[in-house]
C-alpha cells in the first residue's frame, strides 16, 4: 500500500489478488451509454459488473458493503491524452507513477503517446508498454507514431503496431509538416479503422514562439505563437480527412477558430472527433502573469474569447473528449527563464476536479454529459469497451464526491512532476474511489 499525506490510498497489492465480491450501496449511478441516472446499488462480482438494482445487499449478504450515498458511481474514466514518459525520461514519469496518479485521478484507463525515447514507432516498443502496465493500477492503451522517430518524413508501420495494441497513431509533439506524408498517413490508417490523432499546427507560424501571441505576449515581451497557427494545422487536417475518408481525432483544441472550422466540418459528415483539456476552458494568457513556467503548454493559453468558444464546443457537443494532455517536467526543465522552459503541464491528478468545478458545478455540463466526454466517448473513439456500466462489463469504475472541497497540493502528486497549472487552487469534486477489474485500487479518505 502507497499512502500520501492527504489521507489517500492506493492499494497495489490489490491488482494481483482474485476480484472479491463488492456491493457499492445507495450511489447515484451515472450511466449514459444504458442512458441511466439514478440512485441504485451496484455489484460487482469476479471482476465484472452483476447487477444494478434497490436493496441488493440483503441478497449479496457475504459482499464487502460501501455505502456511496450522495456520491456518483460512473464508468471508469479514460483519458485519452497522456504522456508517461516512459522509456527514455523516467526522472519525469515512468508507467507505474503515471498510472498511480491516473488512479488517484479516477482514470481507470489511458491512452499514452509515442513521443518517448525510443520513440514507440514498431512493435517491439507498443509490446513493451503494455508489458509494463500490465501490473499498474489502470489500463494503458498505447498509440503509435505516424511518422519513425517522429521525423515527419516516413510512415511507421501501422498494421504491425495495431497488431500488437496500439489503438491510434499520433506524432503528438508536434504536427506532420509535409500534407503529402498526413495525406499517405490518413489513407494507411483506413485499412485498420484506427483514428489519426493531430496535433495539429503551422509551425512555420508557430515557429520559435513561447505563448499566445497577443497584448499580454507583447506586455511581457515574449514571442507568440498566434491563434491562426492552429487554425491553418486545424483545417489542413480537416480537409485531408474529408479528402481521404479517413478518421481523424484532433487533440487538444484551444483556439475558437478551430472549433468554429470543427463545428462546419462535423456538419458536412467529416470523420473528426474532438478533445480539448481542462486548462483551456479554465485559464487565459493572462494567468502566465510574470512569466510563470507552469502556465506554458502547446498550444498556449489563448484569450478569453477563445476559452468561451472551447466552453460552447464543449456544450453543443462539437468537443466529445475532454483529456489532460498530462506532460511531466522536472523542475531543471520548469525553474528556468520562460523563453528556456519545457511546454507542457501534468494534469491527471487535478483533471477531474477542474471540470466538476468549472462547468458542472456552474450548469455548463450535466454529470451524464461529463461522463461521456471523460469516458464513454474516448473508448468508443479508440474503439475500446470500456466507458459504460452494462451487466458483464468489466467493473472498472469510478466514485467521485461532487462537493468535496480540496485544494491542490503539488507534493501530494502521486505523479513524479509537479508542474501543474492549478496550484493551489480551491477545487470542488474529487475521486474518493478507483475500482479496476473488481478491485480497489485507490481510495481518498480526507
Ligand atoms: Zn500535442
Ligand atoms: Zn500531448
Amino acid at each position: 500500500m502507497v499512502k500520501r499525506a492527504n489521507g489517500s490510498k492506493m492499494y497495489l497489492e490489490n491488482i494481483n489478488k482474485p476480484a472479491q465480491d463488492i456491493i457499492l450501496t445507495n450511489g447515484r449511478i451515472i450511466d449514459p451509454e444504458n442512458k441511466m441516472d439514478q440512485s441504485a446499488d451496484i455489484v460487482l462480482s469476479d471482476g465484472v459488473i452483476k447487477e444494478i438494482g434497490t436493496d441488493l445487499h440483503t441478497k449479496y449478504p457475504n459482499a464487502l458493503t460501501k455505502d456511496v450515498s450522495g456520491m456518483w458511481v460512473v464508468p471508469g474514466l479514460m483519458d485519452m491524452h497522456v504522456h508517461l514518459r516512459e522509456p527514455g525520461r523516467e526522472d519525469k514519469e515512468t508507467i507505474a507513477t503515471g498510472t498511480q496518479a491516473a488512479a488517484a485521478g479516477g482514470f481507470t484507463s489511458v491512452a499514452c503517446m509515442p513521443n518517448t525515447t525510443p520513440v514507440l514507432d514498431e512493435e517491439s516498443k507498443i509490446r513493451y508498454v503494455i508489458q509494463r502496465g500490465e501490473a499498474c493500477p489502470c489500463k494503458i492503451h498505447p498509440v503509435g507514431a505516424i511518422t519513425k522517430n517522429l521525423d515527419g518524413e516516413e510512415l511507421a508501420p501501422f498494421g504491425e503496431m495495431v497488431n500488437s495494441g496500439a489503438r491510434a497513431v499520433s506524432d503528438d509533439g508536434k504536427a506532420v509538416a509535409k500534407s503529402n506524408i498526413m495525406r499517405n498517413a490518413l489513407n494507411y490508417s483506413k485499412s485498420f479503422d484506427i483514428p489519426v490523432i493531430c496535433h495539429s499546427e503551422d509551425s512555420t507560424l508557430s515557429y520559435k514562439g513561447h505563448m499566445n501571441e497577443g497584448l499580454v505576449s507583447t506586455r511581457l515581451g515574449v514571442r507568440g505563437v498566434p491563434v491562426i497557427a492552429e487554425d491553418i494545422g486545424v483545417m489542413r487536417d480537416l480537409l485531408l480527412a474529408e479528402y481521404t475518408g479517413a478518421r481523424i481525432h484532433v487533440a487538444h483544441v484551444s483556439t475558437a477558430g478551430a472549433v468554429r472550422l470543427i463545428r462546419a466540418a462535423k456538419k458536412r459528415g467529416v470523420r473528426v472527433t474532438v478533445e480539448t483539456c481542462p486548462h483551456y476552458i479554465t485559464l487565459t494568457d493572462e494567468d502566465v502573469g510574470l512569466y510563470d513556467t507552469n502556465k506554458k503548454m502547446n498550444p498556449p493559453l489563448r484569450t478569453a474569447l477563445d476559452r468561451d468558444a472551447v466552453i460552447e464546443g464543449l456544450c453543443d457537443g462539437t468537443i466529445d473528449v475532454i483529456a489532460s494532455d498530462h506532460a511531466p517536467h522536472n523542475s531543471e526543465e520548469k525553474d528556468v527563464e520562460f523563453d528556456a522552459a519545457a511546454f507542457g503541464v501534468v494534469g491527471l491528478e487535478t483533471s477531474l476536479g477542474v471540470v466538476i468545478t468549472a462547468l458542472v458545478k456552474k450548469g455548463l455540463l450535466t454529470p451524464s454529459q461529463m461522463v461521456e466526454k471523460m469516458a464513454l466517448n474516448p473508448n468508443k473513439i479508440l474503439s475500446l469497451t470500456g466507458g459504460n456500466l452494462s451487466t458483464g462489463a468489466a467493473a472498472d469504475l469510478t466514485v467521485i464526491d461532487p462537493e468535496l472541497k480540496w485544494h491542490v497540493d503539488p507534493q501530494s502528486f502521486y505523479s513524479k512532476s509537479k508542474n501543474t497549472a492549478f496550484d493551489g487552487m480551491e477545487l470542488q469534486g474529487a475521486a474518493v474511489m478507483t475500482v479496476l477489474d473488481g478491485r480497489i485500487v485507490y481510495e481518498r479518505s480526507s
